[in-house]
């Protein structure tokens, strides 16, 4: 079949189906497909895997030990000896000024591809055995007869390649599109930043990314494609947030120096360094007629609820109104105390509700908060996205604790415009606030508020519980106070080991700790008795205890200074810290002791990792490393595309290189106009569709 560019001169693009390509008709356009490759565009980042950097081949005389080298000779016999444990392929290769021995350890691949009579070139380290030179595992490749080309198919790009479509055939049908790089390719950058950046050109790096004249300029090729895939998924977080901003109004909140110390009184300690950081970003926010759209993040006990307070109160002092919002009831009535506690004798109106709220008294709330009488409506996120209306609603407050939705809040805040604080507790690592939520402006508090007692995490084995046991025990009798976290509620023995809190529950109450208090609390208890539980514990009335990772949420009781986590390993790294982080309040030192079993390399790197830190950020990042970007939070989930070449955790530093270029060029030519950005322009409505707006302008 004839294709479009087989003909000198015919036109080629980026959006052009490979279908048309030399080399490439509907099926392996099928092929391609399935590999996720449409277009002349997509073929163009189909990247190597990887790259062979043969030397040019040598006589098998001029062989020296010790160096990489390819040689062009016949195969004069092949010999395969397939043994239990290795098998080795070997072949005899002659040419005009010697024989040279090849071995292939893993071989078996080679039955019936190398054969004698064959002439191959072979590329690899040359090494010594019984006092002759040899080749070992050599990448290889037959030659046909007279094939001057296949030098330069050699070396180069490996693909990623499928059983329909072997790497050198991609390399085939990519090299002559590589010859019309200058047609398909445009630079998106001046001059002066390609020097700044110390960046090739755009062209030069697709040419030598798939045909590298050597490592060095491999290197470079790749640095400048990892720059423009990250350039231009941070131009889209930008331009996401420029719109989100421009096209929506807020309520400007004025914050005077009155307003503030009138605040601040409210606190009976002095705020950190850290929350006044936090504050002055919130009301900085608050203050632009725009709507705030900004995370708070900090571990548990950080002083988060503060802040948020301080947002709230600058919101009502403003005559907004104000929603806070927790996953759960418990910990929305938690808010709800500790809200109280500061706003005692204050004449701000702030109500609870809950699900337990109903008939009357309900309806003539919800009329309160209509008509704007109320302040401070605090409740859980389902609640509040129900029947209850604001009449001014000012700042929304959402306390997600550890989990992250990205989508629940999008839908909140659909034709509202209430400025938003979103709280967490998860650390998320620096990359991914950078790029998954890169649209967000993030605040965070890394330390506590002053007089937290040390806590020392130790992981137990079996052999030590009872060691563990009596430990806790004495730190009872010292009027302390433990808790005991499973990772389920019911459960058969597993393995021997008690993993379920119901049974634990039993053994701890009546073996272990029998002197002592020890109660369950769990998800499938009744709300009223889980309340009735937590506020005993509260009240110190309760020694032990034993639930499940329900306790993630909404008990905050300084005295409570040890934590055990049985069946550890079967906690995620991210969880174990939360967990901890009920623990350390009080002034003295706590303990968290992770009872485990387990051969498993990851959980066990895991629970040292524990050991070793206490900064959620660190234990964040060293998750993220283990289990990779795609795990943790997916680009995709926020409507990115995935990236091919670049990775947020290694290319860190140009991430942040890419990210300040792409802010600053939306702030100074938001909609993309200008003629020197349109190239990028044109790049990034290829890349996101018009999910951001910008064929409006068009
Ligand atoms: P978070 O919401 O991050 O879990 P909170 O705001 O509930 O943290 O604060 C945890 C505890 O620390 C609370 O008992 C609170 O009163 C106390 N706290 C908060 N900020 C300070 C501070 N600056 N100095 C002393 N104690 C503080
Ligand atoms: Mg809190």
């Amino acid at each position: 079949m004839e294709s479009v560019s087989d003909k000198a001169g015919g036109k080629i693009e980026l959006s052009m189906p490979v279908q048309y390509l030399k080399g490439v008709g509907p099926a392996r356009a099928e092929v391609f497909a399935q590999l996720g490759v449409g277009t002349v565009g997509d073929l163009l980042e189909y990247f190597p895997r990887d790259w062979v950097f043969a030397p040019g081949p040598v006589k098998i005389n001029r062989l020296e030990a010790g160096s990489t080298a390819s040689i062009i000779g016949l195969v004069e016999s092949v010999d395969y000896q397939g043994h239990s444990r290795s098998e080795i392929f070997e072949a005899f290769l002659s040419d005009e000024t010697g024989v040279c021995r090849i071995i292939w350890f893993h071989g078996g691949y080679l039955k019936g591809k190398l054969e004698p009579g064959q002439v191959i070139m072979a590329s690899g380290k040359v090494g010594v055995y019984k006092h002759q030179l040899q080749l070992t595992n050599p990448k290889f490749l037959v030659l046909d007869e007279k094939d001057s080309k296949a030098w330069e198919f050699f070396s180069g790009g490996v693909y990623p390649a499928s059983s329909r479509l072997s790497s050198g055939q991609i390399k085939k049908i990519i090299r002559p599109v590589l010859g019309r790089v200058d047609e398909l390719v445009d630079e998106f950058y001046e001059r002066d930043l390609l020097k700044k950046a110390s960046l090739i050109n755009r062209r030069e790096a697709f040419r030598w990314v798939h045909l590298p004249p050597d490592e060095e300029k491999l290197g470079k090729a790749k640095r400048r494609l990892k720059y423009d895939e990250l350039f231009l998924m941070q131009l889209g977080l930008a331009l996401r947030r420029y719109r989100c901003r421009h096209y929506c109004g807020a309520a400007a909140m004025k914050c005077s120096e009155e307003i503030d110390s009138r605040i601040r009184k409210r606190f009976p300690f002095l705020l950190t360094e850290d929350q006044d950081k936090c504050i002055s970003e919130i009301a900085g926010d608050m203050g632009r007629g725009e709507p705030m759209n900004r995370l708070l993040q900090g571990d548990v006990g950080s002083g988060k609820t503060v802040v948020a307070l301080y947002a709230a109160l600058l919101a009502v002092a403003n005559g907004s109104q104000v929603a806070i919002m927790a996953p759960t009831e418990i910990l929305a009535n938690q808010h709800f105390i500790s809200i109280e506690r500061y706003l005692r004798k204050s004449r701000v109106k702030r109500v609870l509700i809950t699900g337990g709220l109903t008939g009357k008294k309900r309806a003539e709330l919800l009329e309160q908060i209509k008509s704007g009488q109320i302040d401070i409506v605090v409740g859980t996120v389902a609640l509040l996205q129900g029947d209850v209306a604001f009449g001014k609603l000012g700042l929304v407050v959402i306390d997600e604790q550890h989990k992250f939705g990205v989508h629940q809040r999008a839908q909140l805040r659909k034709g509202e415009l209430p400025h938003c604080l979103v709280m967490t507790a998860t650390p998320i690592p620096r990359t991914l606030a950078m790029t998954a939520f890169g649209d967000l402006d993030v605040s965070i508090i890394k330390h506590s508020p002053p007089g937290r007692g040390a806590v020392v995490t130790r992981r137990v084995a079996r052999a030590d519980r009872a060691k563990a046991y009596e430990f806790i025990a004495e730190r009872l009798r010292a009027k302390k106070q433990a808790y005991f976290v499973y990772p389920r509620i019911t459960a058969v023995e597993e393995n021997g080991d008690i993993v379920a809190a119901t049974e634990g529950w039993e053994e701890l109450a009546k073996k272990v700790f029998g002197k002592f208090r020890v109660e369950l609390l769990h998800g499938r208890m009744s709300s009223e008795k889980k309340q009735e539980v937590i506020a005993e514990f509260r009240r110190g009335k309760i020694d032990v205890l034993v639930s499940t990772v329900v306790i993630e949420v909404g008990v905050d009781v300084p005295n409570a200074t040890i934590m055990v986590v049985e069946g550890a390993d079967r906690f995620g790294i991210a969880q174990l810290h939360q967990l901890r982080g009920r623990i350390g309040r009080g002034e003295s030192k706590s303990y968290c002791f992770l009872f485990a079993e387990t051969d498993s390399e990851v959980a066990r790197s895991r629970l040292e990792m524990m050991e070793r830190s206490n900064d959620g950020f660190e234990i964040a990042e060293h998750d993220l490393r283990l289990r990779g970007p795609g795990e943790l939070f997916s680009t995709r989930q926020h409507g990115l595309p995935d990236l091919k070449i670049a990775n947020i955790v290694e290319d860190y530093d140009l991430l942040v290189m890419a990210r300040r270029h792409a802010f600053e060029m939306v702030s100074q030519d938001p909609m993309l106009t200008q003629a020197e950005h349109r190239n990028i322009r044109r790049a990034l409505l290829h890349k996101f569709g018009d999910s951001l707006g910008l064929a409006d302008v068009a």
